[in-house]
């Protein structure tokens, strides 16, 4: 037990165990003032629930199978005793059959009191200052809204693998979420993750004899900056998989911008002589016998559901027409459709949210590649990806000249192969790449390790990022300027959005605002103008209403 989302965690199991179809959770300072978890299961009778805080008081071993089990779901039967040790505990229960329930209560391991009550079938658990008694433990309990964040986190995983079960969690005394049993996994998923820009879903569903992928992603305009919204189930249990991260990222393919990652909630099923889940002692990563064909799999089971959702919303041009009375037509028919999908949304978001003088006059993207204005005199085209390499180019500049870049440090290194020659030149690079943010360590036969590199650079795509550096240097057209410059040229390209990618619509705007606030704004650090006014005038006198 080491922090309140443990306690959550294992209050919530036994609520699960006892058969609970609706499980309540209140908590007062993230859980280190109050965890109280409230449940409609079978309750127990009042010896029984003396019984339950005594170490190995397990109930669950009643047959060879249940032993079984237990093997593999770890050590039981210890939770309530070592809770109470730690704890103010007071336990109150009920079985339906009873007329009445017991209340009794441990303080630091000893028990304290015991008395009948009345109270509504099943068994509520309050665990009051968690380490009172235990202050080096207590010292590595995180700030409140942190150690909020993990058992929110820990709640939101339980709902998400117990659809059936109904779950309200509370902070501070205000809602963080709740879903009734029994409700669809959609908006199950939807009401958890509260967001406003996930609110759709694509459903996946793909099955050979020997792999179940069932679940959802995200629609591919609903993408966030971390993997914090990726839920994995194999065989029912809850894991995470890096593998299974990344065939999903790489079936979304160029339909994600940079430094973003989908949603995701998957299911996959199959045999249990394919995994092996005891890998790791807290039982949250699996080990598959077949990696590659899992990864085949899962990026194939998402890149179909990604191209239906495609296809449908090209077969319905109407949704794009609905979608706003703010664009031309025609110009919206040339719209990605998980754009127009979500522009309706994010565009009433923005009518009340911001005043902004760019939002007012930004008319969208077009091609996947332009964003279009409307300015005072006239009509400008952006190149989106010009425009973005100045940004970056420049702000890669300001950290070089700053002495003190911004790096991400990352969490497991990058690791990167390179030939002999290419080494040469990463050699050579490799100073200038350290004032920028990058952070290298050589490992033997020519294998880098990543450790850190710019806060601007997309972590996922490091190792192809350094890889196209190192081509552009070995290549002879960028001669012609300093290494420090070509450096940051071909990085500024490599970090910058790329023409023909789909950007939502804050993304646009922010680009926007991003470049007004650039210097040199007019060009791209290779020269090429990042913007193209036509006038009204200009209009006027190609449609020969002016000579
Ligand atoms: P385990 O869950 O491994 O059996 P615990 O210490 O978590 O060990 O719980 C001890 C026992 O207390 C359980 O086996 C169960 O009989 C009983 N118990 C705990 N929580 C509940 C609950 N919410 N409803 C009914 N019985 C419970
Ligand atoms: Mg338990």
């Amino acid at each position: 037990m080491e922090r309140p989302a443990s306690v959550v965690k294992e209050l919530i199991e036994n609520s699960i165990d006892a058969g609970a179809t609706g499980i309540f959770v209140e908590l007062e300072q993230g859980g280190m003032r109050l965890i109280l978890v409230r449940d409609n299961g079978s309750g127990m009778e009042a010896d029984d629930a003396r019984m339950s805080f005594a170490r190995h008081a397990t109930s669950k071993i009643s047959s060879l199978d249940d032993l079984s089990n237990i093997q593999s779901f770890g050590f039981r039967g210890e939770a309530l005793a070592a809770i109470s040790s730690v704890a103010f505990v007071t336990l109150k229960t009920r079985p339906a059959s009873q007329e009445n329930g017991a209340e009794i209560s441990y303080a630091g391991g000893a028990f304290k009191t015991q008395k009948n009550i009345g109270c509504p079938p099943g068994t509520e658990i309050a665990v009051r200052s968690l380490f009172y008694n235990t202050p080096a433990r207590k010292k590595f309990l995180k700030t409140e809204q942190t150690e909020a964040a993990h058992a929110i986190s820990v709640v939101t995983h339980m709902a998400l693998a117990y659809p059936k079960i109904g779950f309200s969690l509370w902070n501070n005394g205000k809602e963080i979420f709740s879903v009734p049993h029994n409700s669809l996994l959609e908006t199950r998923l939807a009401a958890l993750l509260g967001s406003s820009l996930i609110r759709d879903f694509i459903p996946v569903h793909f099955t050979t004899p020997s792999i179940k992928i069932t679940g959802f992603v995200g629609t591919p305009g609903a993408h966030i900056s971390s993997r914090r919204h990726q839920y994995l189930f194999v065989n029912g249990r809850d894991v995470s998989d890096p593998l299974v991260s990344r065939a999903v990222l790489d079936a979304y393919g160029s339909r994600l911008p940079g430094r973003s990652f989908p949603v995701f909630l998957l299911h996959i099923e199959v045999s249990p002589a394919d995994v092996d889940v005891n890998v790791h002692p807290r039982k949250l990563s699996v080990k598959f016998l077949e990696p590659s064909r899992i990864y085949r799999d899962t990026s194939q089971a998402v890149s179909q559901a990604l191209d239906e959702f495609q296809k449908k919303l090209y077969a319905t041009p109407q949704a794009a027409a609905d979608s706003s009375d703010f664009f031309p037509q025609a110009m919206t028919a040339k719209f990605q459709p998980e754009q127009n999908a979500l522009f309706e949304r994010e565009h009433s978001a923005l009518r009340s949210a911001s005043s902004s003088t760019f939002s007012a006059h930004l008319l969208g993207q077009v091609a996947d590649s332009y964003l279009v204005i409307f300015e005072e005199e006239g009509l400008a085209l952006v190149d989106q990806h010009a425009a973005h390499e100045r940004i970056m180019y420049e702000k890669f500049k300001a950290q070089e000249l700053s002495k003190q870049p911004e790096s991400q440090q990352l969490l497991t290194p990058t690791v990167c192969d390179f030939l002999p020659e290419e080494k040469t030149f990463f050699a050579q690079a490799l100073p200038h790449l350290q004032k920028l943010g990058f952070e290298v360590d050589e490992w033997s036969g020519g294998t880098l390790a990543i450790h850190a590199c710019p806060s601007s650079l997309a972590r996922e795509n490091l190792q192809k990022i350094l890889k196209e550096i190192v081509h552009d240097l070995m290549g002879e057209s960028a001669k012609k300027d300093p290494l420090p410059e070509r450096i940051l040229k071909s990085l500024a390209c490599k970090a910058a959005v790329k023409f023909g990618m789909p950007l939502s619509r804050p993304e646009q705007e922010n680009l926007l605002q991003e470049i007004n606030q650039t210097p040199n704004s007019a060009t791209c650090p290779h020269g090429r103008p990042t913007k193209l006014v036509i006038t009204f005038e200009e209009l006027e006198r190609r449609f020969y209403r002016k000579k």
